[in-house]
Protein backbone atom coordinates (compact mmCIF):
# COMPACT_ATOMS: atom_id res chain seq x y z
CA UNK A 1 0.00 0.00 0.00
CA UNK A 2 1.37 3.06 -0.77
CA UNK A 3 1.78 5.63 2.73
CA UNK A 4 -1.37 8.29 3.28
CA UNK A 5 -0.86 11.41 4.40
CA UNK A 6 -3.38 12.96 7.13
CA UNK A 7 -2.84 16.82 7.53
CA UNK A 8 -4.19 18.50 10.59
CA UNK A 9 -4.19 21.81 10.94
CA UNK A 10 -6.34 23.83 13.44
CA UNK A 11 -8.10 27.16 13.66
CA UNK A 12 -9.80 29.83 14.97
CA UNK A 13 -7.72 29.21 18.38
CA UNK A 14 -5.15 27.63 19.63
CA UNK A 15 -4.66 25.30 22.52
CA UNK A 16 -7.93 22.82 21.28
CA UNK A 17 -5.28 19.81 21.67
CA UNK A 18 -4.28 18.89 17.86
CA UNK A 19 -1.74 16.92 19.58
CA UNK A 20 -4.00 14.90 21.48
CA UNK A 21 -6.79 14.18 18.31
CA UNK A 22 -3.41 13.21 16.47
CA UNK A 23 -2.73 11.03 18.75
CA UNK A 24 -5.88 9.68 19.21
CA UNK A 25 -6.64 8.97 15.70
CA UNK A 26 -3.35 7.74 15.41
CA UNK A 27 -4.01 5.22 18.22
CA UNK A 28 -7.23 4.20 16.66
CA UNK A 29 -5.59 3.48 13.34
CA UNK A 30 -2.62 1.85 15.02
CA UNK A 31 -5.19 -0.58 16.67
CA UNK A 32 -6.49 -1.58 13.55
CA UNK A 33 -2.96 -2.78 12.68
CA UNK A 34 -1.85 -0.03 10.32
CA UNK A 35 1.52 1.31 11.31
CA UNK A 36 1.27 4.90 12.21
CA UNK A 37 3.51 7.94 12.60
CA UNK A 38 2.71 11.32 13.48
CA UNK A 39 5.19 14.13 12.65
CA UNK A 40 5.01 17.84 14.24
CA UNK A 41 5.70 20.73 11.68
CA UNK A 42 6.15 23.73 14.00
CA UNK A 43 6.44 27.24 12.56
CA UNK A 44 8.67 29.29 14.78
CA UNK A 45 12.05 29.99 13.85
CA UNK A 46 13.93 28.45 16.96
CA UNK A 47 16.29 25.23 15.35
CA UNK A 48 14.62 23.10 17.67
CA UNK A 49 12.52 24.08 21.15
CA UNK A 50 15.83 23.49 23.36
CA UNK A 51 16.69 26.77 23.89
CA UNK A 52 13.59 28.04 24.86
CA UNK A 53 12.43 28.57 28.71
CA UNK A 54 9.44 26.50 30.21
CA UNK A 55 7.29 29.69 30.01
CA UNK A 56 7.10 30.02 26.41
CA UNK A 57 7.29 25.92 25.11
CA UNK A 58 6.60 24.02 27.77
CA UNK A 59 8.17 20.53 28.53
CA UNK A 60 11.61 19.67 26.06
CA UNK A 61 10.98 16.24 25.26
CA UNK A 62 14.03 14.25 23.95
CA UNK A 63 13.49 11.51 21.67
CA UNK A 64 16.25 8.06 21.72
CA UNK A 65 18.07 9.74 19.26
CA UNK A 66 18.74 12.99 21.07
CA UNK A 67 16.26 15.53 19.11
CA UNK A 68 15.13 18.74 21.46
CA UNK A 69 11.35 18.33 20.60
CA UNK A 70 7.92 19.17 20.97
CA UNK A 71 6.01 18.06 23.85
CA UNK A 72 3.23 16.86 21.33
CA UNK A 73 5.76 14.19 20.30
CA UNK A 74 5.34 12.62 24.09
CA UNK A 75 1.70 12.85 23.99
CA UNK A 76 2.56 10.68 20.35
CA UNK A 77 4.49 8.29 22.24
CA UNK A 78 2.69 7.70 25.61
CA UNK A 79 -0.51 7.13 23.25
CA UNK A 80 1.19 4.96 20.38
CA UNK A 81 3.69 3.33 22.21
CA UNK A 82 6.25 3.65 19.80
CA UNK A 83 9.54 5.89 20.03
CA UNK A 84 9.81 9.09 17.50
CA UNK A 85 12.65 10.45 16.44
CA UNK A 86 14.39 13.61 14.96
CA UNK A 87 12.10 13.26 12.14
CA UNK A 88 8.98 13.76 13.74
CA UNK A 89 9.54 17.14 14.86
CA UNK A 90 10.38 19.86 12.05
CA UNK A 91 11.35 23.58 12.86
CA UNK A 92 10.73 26.64 10.20
CA UNK A 93 14.11 27.55 11.98
CA UNK A 94 15.33 23.83 10.76
CA UNK A 95 13.97 24.52 7.43
CA UNK A 96 15.46 27.56 6.78
CA UNK A 97 19.07 26.32 8.51
CA UNK A 98 19.10 23.56 5.87
CA UNK A 99 18.06 25.37 2.83
CA UNK A 100 20.76 28.32 3.34
CA UNK A 101 23.40 25.79 4.09
CA UNK A 102 22.58 24.12 1.04
CA UNK A 103 22.87 27.92 -0.96
CA UNK A 104 26.38 28.15 0.47
CA UNK A 105 27.15 25.00 -0.48
CA UNK A 106 26.19 26.54 -4.15
CA UNK A 107 23.00 22.97 -4.18
CA UNK A 108 21.04 25.76 -6.08
CA UNK A 109 23.41 26.37 -8.94
CA UNK A 110 22.93 30.42 -9.15
CA UNK A 111 19.07 30.09 -8.79
CA UNK A 112 17.31 32.88 -6.58
CA UNK A 113 16.27 30.80 -3.30
CA UNK A 114 12.57 31.62 -2.10
CA UNK A 115 9.84 30.59 0.03
CA UNK A 116 8.40 29.04 -3.12
CA UNK A 117 9.98 26.41 -4.28
CA UNK A 118 12.81 26.19 -1.85
CA UNK A 119 11.17 26.58 1.71
CA UNK A 120 8.00 24.56 0.50
CA UNK A 121 10.18 21.66 -1.44
CA UNK A 122 12.23 21.52 1.98
CA UNK A 123 8.89 20.69 4.42
CA UNK A 124 7.69 18.57 1.44
CA UNK A 125 10.92 16.32 1.71
CA UNK A 126 10.81 15.93 5.49
CA UNK A 127 7.05 14.75 5.17
CA UNK A 128 7.85 12.87 2.56
CA UNK A 129 10.96 10.73 3.56
CA UNK A 130 8.69 9.50 6.90
CA UNK A 131 6.02 8.28 4.10
CA UNK A 132 8.69 6.76 1.84
CA UNK A 133 10.70 5.07 4.30
CA UNK A 134 8.69 2.05 3.54
CA UNK A 135 8.09 1.96 7.67
CA UNK A 136 4.66 3.20 7.61
CA UNK A 137 0.96 2.79 6.48
CA UNK A 138 -0.08 6.70 7.10
CA UNK A 139 1.65 9.49 8.38
CA UNK A 140 -0.59 12.20 10.83
CA UNK A 141 1.20 15.41 10.22
CA UNK A 142 0.03 17.47 12.76
CA UNK A 143 0.48 21.43 11.58
CA UNK A 144 1.40 24.03 14.60
CA UNK A 145 0.05 27.32 14.94
CA UNK A 146 -3.55 28.22 13.75
CA UNK A 147 -4.73 28.88 9.86
CA UNK A 148 -3.78 32.15 9.08
CA UNK A 149 -0.80 33.00 10.78
CA UNK A 150 2.04 34.51 8.50
CA UNK A 151 4.63 31.82 9.67
CA UNK A 152 2.55 29.12 8.79
CA UNK A 153 1.37 29.70 5.08
CA UNK A 154 4.52 27.82 3.49
CA UNK A 155 3.34 24.90 5.97
CA UNK A 156 -0.21 24.94 4.02
CA UNK A 157 1.54 25.91 0.99
CA UNK A 158 3.58 22.72 1.03
CA UNK A 159 0.47 20.19 2.00
CA UNK A 160 -1.66 21.69 -0.77
CA UNK A 161 0.88 21.20 -3.18
CA UNK A 162 1.80 17.62 -1.65
CA UNK A 163 -1.91 16.40 -2.33
CA UNK A 164 -0.93 16.86 -5.89
CA UNK A 165 2.36 15.34 -5.58
CA UNK A 166 1.54 12.29 -3.61
CA UNK A 167 -1.85 11.76 -5.43
CA UNK A 168 -5.40 13.46 -3.49
CA UNK A 169 -6.69 9.98 -2.67
CA UNK A 170 -3.58 9.56 -0.71
CA UNK A 171 -4.19 12.36 1.56
CA UNK A 172 -6.95 13.87 3.86
CA UNK A 173 -7.18 17.03 5.82
CA UNK A 174 -8.49 17.34 8.87
CA UNK A 175 -9.17 21.05 10.25
CA UNK A 176 -9.82 21.36 13.67
CA UNK A 177 -11.71 24.04 15.39
CA UNK A 178 -13.60 25.99 18.18
CA UNK A 179 -17.63 26.08 18.27
CA UNK A 180 -18.11 28.19 21.09
CA UNK A 181 -21.63 28.40 23.40
CA UNK A 182 -22.73 31.98 24.11
CA UNK A 183 -24.24 31.68 27.57
CA UNK A 184 -26.01 35.16 26.63
CA UNK A 185 -27.69 33.64 23.77
CA UNK A 186 -27.93 30.07 24.97
CA UNK A 187 -26.62 29.32 21.49
CA UNK A 188 -24.11 26.99 20.10
CA UNK A 189 -21.97 29.80 17.00
CA UNK A 190 -20.79 28.45 14.09
CA UNK A 191 -19.37 31.43 12.58
CA UNK A 192 -15.77 31.13 13.64
CA UNK A 193 -15.88 27.86 12.16
CA UNK A 194 -17.24 29.01 8.58
CA UNK A 195 -14.19 31.78 9.02
CA UNK A 196 -11.17 29.14 9.97
CA UNK A 197 -12.89 27.49 6.74
CA UNK A 198 -12.93 30.06 4.91
CA UNK A 199 -9.68 30.75 5.32
CA UNK A 200 -7.96 27.85 4.83
CA UNK A 201 -10.09 27.56 1.40
CA UNK A 202 -8.25 30.51 0.48
CA UNK A 203 -5.03 29.00 0.98
CA UNK A 204 -6.48 26.56 -1.91
CA UNK A 205 -6.85 23.61 0.63
CA UNK A 206 -10.55 21.74 1.12
CA UNK A 207 -10.75 20.23 4.65
CA UNK A 208 -12.76 16.60 4.01
CA UNK A 209 -13.18 16.10 8.19
CA UNK A 210 -13.75 19.10 10.95
CA UNK A 211 -13.41 18.27 14.00
CA UNK A 212 -15.07 20.62 16.41
CA UNK A 213 -14.19 21.82 19.70
CA UNK A 214 -17.34 22.41 21.87
CA UNK A 215 -18.81 22.53 25.34
CA UNK A 216 -21.52 21.00 24.66
CA UNK A 217 -23.24 18.41 22.23
CA UNK A 218 -23.72 19.24 19.00
CA UNK A 219 -27.28 18.54 17.60
CA UNK A 220 -27.73 17.78 14.27
CA UNK A 221 -29.09 21.40 13.15
CA UNK A 222 -25.73 22.62 14.39
CA UNK A 223 -23.78 19.46 12.45
CA UNK A 224 -25.87 20.34 9.46
CA UNK A 225 -25.13 23.81 9.24
CA UNK A 226 -21.71 23.13 10.04
CA UNK A 227 -21.78 20.97 6.84
CA UNK A 228 -23.39 22.94 4.92
CA UNK A 229 -21.72 26.06 4.80
CA UNK A 230 -18.08 24.17 5.35
CA UNK A 231 -18.32 21.68 2.04
CA UNK A 232 -18.18 19.03 4.27
CA UNK A 233 -20.40 15.84 4.51
CA UNK A 234 -22.84 15.49 7.61
CA UNK A 235 -20.84 12.64 8.72
CA UNK A 236 -17.29 14.47 8.37
CA UNK A 237 -18.49 17.06 11.24
CA UNK A 238 -17.08 15.21 14.27
CA UNK A 239 -17.68 16.55 17.89
CA UNK A 240 -14.82 16.78 20.00
CA UNK A 241 -16.29 17.44 23.66
CA UNK A 242 -14.27 18.36 27.11
CA UNK A 243 -12.98 14.89 28.40
CA UNK A 244 -12.48 14.00 31.85
CA UNK A 245 -9.13 12.74 30.56
CA UNK A 246 -6.82 12.73 27.27
CA UNK A 247 -6.78 9.39 27.45
CA UNK A 248 -10.97 9.35 27.46
CA UNK A 249 -10.76 11.28 23.64
CA UNK A 250 -9.63 8.26 21.38
CA UNK A 251 -12.93 6.47 22.83
CA UNK A 252 -14.74 9.49 21.99
CA UNK A 253 -13.47 9.57 18.50
CA UNK A 254 -13.96 6.48 17.98
CA UNK A 255 -17.74 7.00 19.15
CA UNK A 256 -17.67 9.65 16.93
CA UNK A 257 -16.83 7.68 14.08
CA UNK A 258 -13.80 9.78 13.09
CA UNK A 259 -11.70 6.52 12.79
CA UNK A 260 -14.45 4.88 10.49
CA UNK A 261 -14.46 8.33 8.24
CA UNK A 262 -10.52 8.50 7.74
CA UNK A 263 -10.64 4.51 6.41
CA UNK A 264 -13.67 5.06 4.40
CA UNK A 265 -12.45 7.80 2.57
CA UNK A 266 -8.52 6.82 2.17
CA UNK A 267 -9.90 3.71 1.13
CA UNK A 268 -8.16 1.68 3.65
CA UNK A 269 -8.64 -1.72 4.35
CA UNK A 270 -8.84 -2.74 7.81
CA UNK A 271 -9.96 -4.23 10.67
CA UNK A 272 -11.85 -3.10 13.35
CA UNK A 273 -9.31 -1.66 16.06
CA UNK A 274 -9.20 -3.22 18.96
CA UNK A 275 -9.34 -1.08 21.77
CA UNK A 276 -9.30 -3.46 25.30
CA UNK A 277 -6.58 -3.01 26.43
CA UNK A 278 -6.88 1.21 26.38
CA UNK A 279 -10.17 0.32 27.70
CA UNK A 280 -9.09 -1.38 30.56
CA UNK A 281 -6.69 1.71 30.86
CA UNK A 282 -9.38 4.56 31.01
CA UNK A 283 -11.54 1.98 33.22
CA UNK A 284 -8.72 1.97 35.94
CA UNK A 285 -7.62 5.90 35.98
CA UNK A 286 -11.33 6.33 36.07
CA UNK A 287 -12.23 4.47 38.75
CA UNK A 288 -8.90 4.41 41.26
CA UNK A 289 -10.07 2.77 44.91
CA UNK A 290 -7.25 5.09 46.57
CA UNK A 291 -6.03 8.53 46.52
CA UNK A 292 -2.61 9.21 47.61
CA UNK A 293 -0.97 12.89 47.18
CA UNK A 294 2.58 13.42 45.77
CA UNK A 295 4.67 16.52 45.91
CA UNK A 296 6.26 18.09 42.76
CA UNK A 297 9.02 20.87 43.83
CA UNK A 298 9.74 22.70 40.77
CA UNK A 299 10.48 26.03 39.69
CA UNK A 300 7.57 25.93 37.23
CA UNK A 301 4.57 25.03 39.01
CA UNK A 302 2.47 27.83 37.70
CA UNK A 303 2.88 26.57 34.05
CA UNK A 304 2.26 22.62 34.20
CA UNK A 305 2.94 22.15 30.55
CA UNK A 306 6.98 22.29 31.97
CA UNK A 307 6.14 18.87 33.64
CA UNK A 308 4.10 17.29 31.43
CA UNK A 309 5.43 13.68 30.48
CA UNK A 310 5.79 13.87 34.75
CA UNK A 311 1.94 14.34 35.40
CA UNK A 312 1.20 11.68 32.39
CA UNK A 313 4.06 8.92 34.11
CA UNK A 314 1.78 9.95 37.55
CA UNK A 315 -1.22 9.01 35.63
CA UNK A 316 0.35 5.92 34.66
CA UNK A 317 1.43 4.39 37.45
CA UNK A 318 -1.56 5.80 39.25
CA UNK A 319 -3.56 3.01 37.34
CA UNK A 320 -1.10 0.24 37.85
CA UNK A 321 -1.25 0.85 41.55
CA UNK A 322 -5.34 1.39 41.22
CA UNK A 323 -5.09 4.64 43.00
CA UNK A 324 -5.03 8.23 41.41
CA UNK A 325 -2.00 10.48 42.26
CA UNK A 326 -3.14 14.06 43.56
CA UNK A 327 -0.24 16.01 42.71
CA UNK A 328 0.75 19.10 45.37
CA UNK A 329 2.55 21.64 43.63
CA UNK A 330 5.04 23.20 45.28
CA UNK A 331 7.47 25.90 43.94
CA UNK A 332 10.74 25.72 45.25
CA UNK A 333 10.76 29.21 45.16
CA UNK A 334 8.89 29.64 48.15
CA UNK A 335 9.56 26.57 50.28
CA UNK A 336 12.18 27.04 52.92
CA UNK A 337 12.86 25.38 56.56
CA UNK A 338 9.86 27.27 57.97
CA UNK A 339 6.97 26.33 55.92
CA UNK A 340 8.35 23.00 54.96
CA UNK A 341 6.28 20.68 57.03
CA UNK A 342 3.19 22.96 56.47
CA UNK A 343 3.58 22.73 52.53
CA UNK A 344 4.63 19.05 52.17
CA UNK A 345 1.42 18.39 54.93
CA UNK A 346 -0.27 15.25 53.89
CA UNK A 347 2.14 14.28 51.04
CA UNK A 348 2.68 10.48 50.97
CA UNK A 349 5.93 10.85 48.46
CA UNK A 350 8.24 13.96 46.75
CA UNK A 351 9.44 14.00 43.77
CA UNK A 352 12.42 16.90 43.06
CA UNK A 353 11.80 18.07 39.17
CA UNK A 354 14.52 18.81 36.28
CA UNK A 355 16.06 22.28 36.10
CA UNK A 356 18.24 24.65 34.98
CA UNK A 357 20.01 27.31 37.09
CA UNK A 358 20.38 28.34 40.73
CA UNK A 359 16.91 29.53 41.11
CA UNK A 360 14.92 27.76 43.84
CA UNK A 361 17.99 25.48 44.70
CA UNK A 362 17.41 26.36 48.02
CA UNK A 363 14.14 25.13 48.52
CA UNK A 364 14.79 22.11 46.41
CA UNK A 365 17.53 20.95 48.99
CA UNK A 366 14.51 21.74 52.16
CA UNK A 367 12.43 19.20 50.49
CA UNK A 368 14.69 16.41 49.97
CA UNK A 369 15.93 16.67 53.47
CA UNK A 370 11.93 16.85 54.58
CA UNK A 371 11.51 13.74 52.43
CA UNK A 372 14.91 11.85 53.82
CA UNK A 373 14.20 12.21 57.48
CA UNK A 374 10.91 11.56 57.55
CA UNK A 375 11.63 8.56 55.57
CA UNK A 376 8.85 9.98 52.83
CA UNK A 377 9.67 8.13 49.31
CA UNK A 378 11.49 10.35 46.89
CA UNK A 379 12.20 10.38 43.59
CA UNK A 380 15.13 12.83 41.81
CA UNK A 381 15.14 13.78 38.11
CA UNK A 382 18.08 14.99 36.80
CA UNK A 383 18.60 18.37 38.57
CA UNK A 384 16.52 16.42 40.98
CA UNK A 385 19.00 13.94 41.32
CA UNK A 386 21.61 16.26 41.79
CA UNK A 387 19.82 18.37 44.72
CA UNK A 388 19.27 14.92 46.26
CA UNK A 389 22.95 14.45 46.42
CA UNK A 390 24.33 17.95 47.06
CA UNK A 391 21.46 17.87 50.36
CA UNK A 392 23.19 14.39 51.47
CA UNK A 393 26.78 15.71 51.14
CA UNK A 394 25.82 18.66 53.22
CA UNK A 395 23.86 17.35 55.83
CA UNK A 396 25.08 13.34 56.29
CA UNK A 397 28.71 13.47 55.64
CA UNK A 398 29.26 17.47 56.90
CA UNK A 399 30.43 19.13 53.74
CA UNK A 400 28.83 22.26 54.58
CA UNK A 401 30.01 23.70 51.23
CA UNK A 402 29.27 21.00 48.83
CA UNK A 403 27.29 22.06 45.42
CA UNK A 404 27.76 21.92 41.89
CA UNK A 405 29.75 24.39 39.99
CA UNK A 406 26.53 24.89 38.01
CA UNK A 407 25.44 27.41 40.94
CA UNK A 408 28.92 27.66 43.09
CA UNK A 409 32.44 27.40 40.98
CA UNK A 410 33.99 28.21 44.62
CA UNK A 411 32.91 24.87 45.86
CA UNK A 412 35.15 23.35 48.12
CA UNK A 413 33.56 19.90 47.34
CA UNK A 414 32.18 20.38 43.69
CA UNK A 415 30.20 17.24 44.16
CA UNK A 416 28.13 18.05 40.37
CA UNK A 417 30.72 19.13 37.91
CA UNK A 418 30.98 20.02 34.07
CA UNK A 419 31.20 16.78 32.17
CA UNK A 420 34.55 16.73 30.32
CA UNK A 421 33.48 17.26 27.32
CA UNK A 422 30.84 20.18 28.13
CA UNK A 423 33.97 22.17 29.24
CA UNK A 424 35.08 23.93 25.89
CA UNK A 425 31.49 24.08 24.56
CA UNK A 426 30.02 27.15 24.38
CA UNK A 427 26.74 27.18 22.11
CA UNK A 428 23.79 26.30 24.01
CA UNK A 429 21.67 24.66 21.37
CA UNK A 430 21.62 20.64 20.84
CA UNK A 431 25.20 20.61 22.50
CA UNK A 432 24.20 18.67 25.98
CA UNK A 433 24.11 15.10 26.71
CA UNK A 434 20.98 13.74 25.38
CA UNK A 435 19.18 11.20 23.94
CA UNK A 436 19.43 7.16 24.81
CA UNK A 437 22.47 6.16 26.62
CA UNK A 438 22.75 2.53 28.27
CA UNK A 439 22.83 2.50 32.51
CA UNK A 440 23.87 -1.13 34.04
CA UNK A 441 22.08 -1.60 37.20
CA UNK A 442 23.00 -3.26 40.65
CA UNK A 443 21.14 -6.65 41.79
CA UNK A 444 20.56 -5.44 45.16
CA UNK A 445 18.68 -2.02 45.02
CA UNK A 446 14.98 -0.64 43.92
CA UNK A 447 16.31 0.49 40.61
CA UNK A 448 17.43 -3.20 40.10
CA UNK A 449 14.16 -4.86 41.78
CA UNK A 450 11.78 -1.93 39.65
CA UNK A 451 13.17 -3.16 36.08
CA UNK A 452 14.03 -6.77 36.35
CA UNK A 453 16.70 -6.27 34.47
CA UNK A 454 20.98 -6.02 34.29
CA UNK A 455 21.08 -3.28 31.46
CA UNK A 456 18.44 -0.53 31.03
CA UNK A 457 18.40 2.22 28.37
CA UNK A 458 16.73 6.04 29.43
CA UNK A 459 17.09 9.51 27.76
CA UNK A 460 18.92 12.07 28.75
CA UNK A 461 19.62 16.00 29.07
CA UNK A 462 22.15 17.53 31.06
CA UNK A 463 25.44 18.88 30.99
CA UNK A 464 26.84 18.24 34.70
CA UNK A 465 27.58 14.50 36.21
CA UNK A 466 27.68 13.39 39.19
CA UNK A 467 32.03 13.69 40.37
CA UNK A 468 33.20 9.99 40.42
CA UNK A 469 35.87 11.33 43.47
CA UNK A 470 33.48 11.54 45.40
CA UNK A 471 31.53 8.39 45.29
CA UNK A 472 33.65 6.26 48.06
CA UNK A 473 32.80 8.20 50.82
CA UNK A 474 29.13 8.96 49.75
CA UNK A 475 28.60 5.23 49.65
CA UNK A 476 30.06 4.88 53.32
CA UNK A 477 28.08 7.32 54.49
CA UNK A 478 25.34 5.17 53.29
CA UNK A 479 24.41 7.11 49.34
CA UNK A 480 25.30 4.35 47.03
CA UNK A 481 25.42 4.19 43.02
CA UNK A 482 22.90 1.34 41.59
CA UNK A 483 23.47 2.20 37.93
CA UNK A 484 26.26 3.09 35.93
CA UNK A 485 26.75 4.03 32.59
CA UNK A 486 29.30 1.07 31.83
CA UNK A 487 31.29 3.18 28.34
CA UNK A 488 31.75 6.11 30.38
CA UNK A 489 31.08 5.18 33.84
CA UNK A 490 28.98 8.51 34.46
CA UNK A 491 26.58 8.17 37.49
CA UNK A 492 23.14 6.96 36.60
CA UNK A 493 21.64 6.34 39.90
CA UNK A 494 21.57 6.87 43.20
CA UNK A 495 20.00 5.46 46.40
CA UNK A 496 19.91 5.79 49.78
CA UNK A 497 20.72 2.67 52.02
CA UNK A 498 18.47 4.04 54.98
CA UNK A 499 15.06 4.75 53.46
CA UNK A 500 12.11 2.80 52.56
CA UNK A 501 12.35 4.37 49.37
CA UNK A 502 15.03 7.05 48.30
CA UNK A 503 16.11 6.78 44.56
CA UNK A 504 17.65 9.82 42.18
CA UNK A 505 18.18 9.20 38.30
CA UNK A 506 20.43 11.35 36.01
CA UNK A 507 18.06 10.33 33.28
CA UNK A 508 14.60 11.24 32.73
CA UNK A 509 12.29 7.96 33.12
CA UNK A 510 9.14 10.32 32.37
CA UNK A 511 10.20 10.26 28.74
CA UNK A 512 9.65 6.54 28.48
CA UNK A 513 6.31 5.88 30.05
CA UNK A 514 3.16 5.35 28.18
CA UNK A 515 -0.27 3.74 28.26
CA UNK A 516 1.17 0.38 27.65
CA UNK A 517 4.26 -0.06 29.30
CA UNK A 518 4.17 2.42 32.34
CA UNK A 519 7.49 3.30 33.38
CA UNK A 520 8.91 0.99 36.20
CA UNK A 521 10.72 3.78 38.65
CA UNK A 522 7.29 5.48 38.84
CA UNK A 523 5.25 2.74 39.51
CA UNK A 524 7.77 1.35 42.19
CA UNK A 525 7.87 5.15 43.57
CA UNK A 526 3.93 5.31 43.48
CA UNK A 527 3.78 1.90 45.40
CA UNK A 528 6.17 3.09 48.10
CA UNK A 529 4.24 6.23 48.51
CA UNK A 530 0.73 4.29 49.36
CA UNK A 531 2.41 2.18 51.37
CA UNK A 532 3.63 5.15 53.45
CA UNK A 533 -0.14 6.23 52.67
CA UNK A 534 -1.26 3.88 53.96
CA UNK A 535 1.27 3.10 57.43
CA UNK A 536 0.76 7.17 58.41
CA UNK A 537 -3.17 6.87 57.73
CA UNK A 538 -3.10 9.07 54.65
CA UNK A 539 -5.13 6.93 51.97
CA UNK A 540 -8.16 8.37 51.09
CA UNK A 541 -10.39 5.46 50.36
CA UNK A 542 -12.81 6.40 47.55
CA UNK A 543 -16.44 5.61 47.67
CA UNK A 544 -17.85 4.44 44.44
CA UNK A 545 -19.68 7.72 44.18
CA UNK A 546 -16.23 9.90 44.69
CA UNK A 547 -14.60 7.89 41.92
CA UNK A 548 -14.83 9.62 38.60
CA UNK A 549 -17.33 9.29 35.69
CA UNK A 550 -15.70 8.51 32.47
CA UNK A 551 -17.19 8.42 29.13
CA UNK A 552 -17.50 4.59 29.37
CA UNK A 553 -20.62 3.88 29.78
N1 LIG B 1 21.10 21.54 35.09
C1 LIG B 1 21.50 20.19 35.24
C2 LIG B 1 22.52 19.76 34.20
O1 LIG B 1 22.66 20.37 33.17
C3 LIG B 1 20.30 19.26 35.22
C4 LIG B 1 19.57 19.26 33.91
C5 LIG B 1 18.17 18.68 34.00
O2 LIG B 1 17.58 18.61 35.07
N2 LIG B 1 17.61 18.30 32.85
O3 LIG B 1 23.18 18.77 34.37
Amino acid sequence: MEPKYIFVTGGVTSSLGKGIICSSLGLLLATRGLRVTIQKLDPYINVDPGTMNPYEHGEVYVTDDGAETDLDLGHYERFLGKPTSQDNNVTTGRIYYDVITKERQGVYLGQTVQVIPHITDEIKSRVKAIGESGRYDIVIVEIGGTVGDIEGLPYIEAMRQLRYDVGRNNTLSIHLTLVPYLKAAGELKTKPTQHSVKTIYELGMQPDILVCRAEVPLDYSIRRKIAQFCNVEIEDVVASLDARSIYEVPLLMREEGLDQRVIKKLQIPSAEPDLDNWIQFVQAVSNPEYRIRVALVGKYVDHQDAYMSIVESFRHAGAVNNCEVEIVWVSSDLLNEDNVEEKLEGVSGVLVAPGFGGRGIDGKLVAITHARVNKLPFLGICLGMQCAVIEFARNVCGWEDADSTEFNTDTAYPIVDLMLEQKNINDKGGTMRLGAYDCALEDNSHAGLAYGLRLISERHRHRYELNNRYLDELAAHGLRVTGRNPERDLVEIVEADDHPWFVGVQFHPELKSTVEKPHPLFVKFVEASKRHASESRQMEHLSAENQKKSCLK
